[in-house]
């Protein structure tokens, strides 16, 4: 066995090792620690090239995390970030559009868009939150809103609202991205993929300088109305 196979594979075992780091995050004015812990690291080929995917684990109400990351790394898989700035995507779980292709929504090729920004950049990061499906309600909810609008033809605030009862319909929290930028020492400076102006209020309140760059995709006949409910409804920055 070469001295490299041996190297490899020690290399690689280490990477298996928790990694965890106690980071203060402020959200809607309270501070409070999170443990962010690093379980996992390797690279992924997609369709936009080779980008590191480390599988995290936060202490808050979404628990895992998922991070895609285009950057070079040191010894120990860390991302070491070149550019000024940092091209940042937080994306949200959508079971049904991302993984089944459930085309309703525009969460995939929101998501793929993001990919392909990231490549032509050069350097970047995707921040994918499984459990914020559903806008943080849940795959069970969001099943429910998609039932709404197939069977009475509403839009997918509408359906969200009746099952909400009229009470607040988007339950995500950032604090765990603020943990994640910590946790890799991300720089101050954050070019933001996003269309929703929400996403933006966390990093602020933490220091974070934000520029936003919109994600636009192009509407279909299937999602012209989930985008115009949430251009209409939900204030997003869409044309
Ligand atoms: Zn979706």
């Amino acid at each position: 066995m070469s001295g490299n196979y041996k190297n490899t594979v020690q290399i690689a075992r280490k990477t298996l090792i928790p990694k965890e780091r106690r980071v203060q995050v402020t959200e809607g004015e309270l501070s409070k620690y999170l443990h962010v812990t690093r379980r996992g690291v390797g690279p992924i080929h997609t369709p936009y090239g080779y980008f590191w995917q480390y599988d995290f684990h936060i202490d808050d109400k979404w628990g895992k995390y998922s991070v895609l990351v285009r950057a070079q790394v040191d010894k120990e898989y860390n991302p070491i970030f070149l550019n000024n700035e940092l091209l940042l995507r937080i994306d949200s779980g959508c079971e049904t559009g991302q993984l089944f292709h459930d085309n309703t929504c525009e969460c995939r090729e929101q998501l793929h868009e993001a990919l392909k920004k990231i490549n032509e950049h050069g350097e970047g990061m995707i921040i994918h939150v499984p459990s914020q499906d559903g806008r943080g309600g849940g795959l069970a909810f969001k099943l429910a809103t998609l039932l709404l609008e197939k069977d009475l033809g509403l839009n997918t605030v509408e359906a969200a609202r009746i099952l909400a009862n009229n009470e607040e319909i988007d339950l995500r929290t950032y604090g765990g991205v603020v943990g994640i930028l910590k946790f890799f020492r991300a720089k101050r400076n954050i070019l933001l993929m996003t269309n929703n102006p929400h996403k933006i209020s966390t990093l602020k309140e933490n220091r974070y300088k934000i520029l936003r760059t919109s994600i636009l995709i192009p509407p279909t006949r299937f999602t012209k109305k989930h985008l115009r409910a949430k251009k209409i409804e939900l204030g997003h920055l869409l044309p």
